[in-house]
């Protein structure tokens, strides 16, 4: 009895010492486990005369029964430490000040596509698309390029195989917009196009807009009517056009256009080369071969189509000089374009 005495002394002194929940568990294995002390204690109580072993048996029991409730009492103290630590670890400090979200905005060229759309949907054109990987049918042929055509070499195309190509331009949504609508049509066409070819000012995938114009009665006033109208309402003042009889195999006649400088007021400056005009546009009236193709009446039908680079309109609209800073997506430049 005696020893059930200290070994229960013994063994409070362990829970009180215990500073985890783990520790804890090992006295508790210690004491009550398959093999602890108190176990063997009571496995010995047979060696005992039956008078000897109703006192131990009472007596180790109420030592077990001791046991038990400082070990409770011991585990819910040491939980109630623990979750406070966790909660401590967990815990949010919500006086700190917060990560700053940074806001994005759209890139440049985005803006100025979304800007040249909205122009011409209040006049009207719809816009549509066409895949960026075109059949040389689409690119060239039903263009009126044919094969061995000069205008082929001069468009430093990227070729996949004999039949396909990167579009080197946006007309070929042209002539699947009029297989698939006919006449009359009014659309324009914004997308990349691709050219080998790669220097300060020409990148090998930029950005173009083309614009298709068919109905009866249509003729070279409409298309300088709409250019005009445009430019305007893109560069937001009062700017001069000037056509200039140009040539491209897919219109005829064609025409270069050039608008009054936007930086020097057409006085003459470092943009416009002095002459006070800038090169922006290339359009004519579509050539009746092209409209053979698509199975159009030419007779009954006639329209215009052009074509702008969007690089070309967004440096001059934001007065970007160099190609480039729209490629390299550097933070800093395009930041300066939110909210624009
Ligand atoms: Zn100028």
């Amino acid at each position: 009895m005696e020893e059930i005495h200290s070994l229960l002394h013994q063994a409070e002194k362990e829970i009180n010492e215990a500073t985890d929940p783990q520790s804890l568990e090992h006295v508790r294995v210690k004491y009550l486990g398959k093999k602890g002390h108190f176990t063997e204690i009571l496995k010995n109580l047979k060696n005992l005369s039956p008078e000897e072993r109703k006192e131990v048996g009472k007596d180790i029991n109420l030592a077990k029964d001791k046991f038990q409730d400082s070990f409770a009492q011991r585990k819910d103290t040491l939980d109630v430490v623990a979750r406070n630590k966790q909660e401590l670890k967990e815990s949010i400090d919500v006086s700190l000040p917060g990560h700053p979200i940074q806001i994005g905005a759209l890139h440049p060229i985005s803006t100025t596509l979304e800007r040249i759309s909205q122009i011409f949907s209040q006049m009207g054109f719809h816009t549509e698309t066409g895949p960026d990987i075109e059949s040389e049918y689409y690119n060239f042929e039903a263009l009126n390029i044919p094969e061995h055509h000069p205008a082929r070499a001069m468009h430093d195309t990227f070729y996949f195989n004999d039949k396909h190509v990167l579009r080197t331009h946006t007309s070929p949504v042209q002539i699947r917009a009029m297989e698939k609508m006919k006449a009359p049509i009014r659309i324009i066409a914004p997308g990349k196009v691709y050219r080998c070819d790669s220097d300060v000012t020409h990148t090998p995938m930029f950005h173009q807009v083309e614009g298709l114009m068919l109905d009866e009665g249509i003729h070279f006033g409409h298309l300088k009517g709409i250019l005009e109208a445009f430019l305007q309402a893109f560069f937001e003042e009062d700017v001069k056009t000037r056509f200039r009889a140009s040539y491209f195999p897919f219109t005829e006649p064609s025409a270069e256009v050039d608008m009054s400088c936007v930086k020097c007021k057409a006085k003459g400056c470092r943009i416009c080369k002095q002459t006070g005009w800038l090169e922006v546009l290339g359009c004519g009236m579509v050539h009746p071969k092209v409209l053979e193709y698509v199975k159009v009446d030419s007779e009954k039908y006639t329209g215009f189509a052009f074509g702008m680079g969007v690089e070309r309109l967004t440096m001059l609209r934001y007065e970007v000089d160099d190609l480039r800073l729209f490629f390299e997506n550097d933070i800093r430049v395009l930041k300066q374009f939110s909210g624009v």
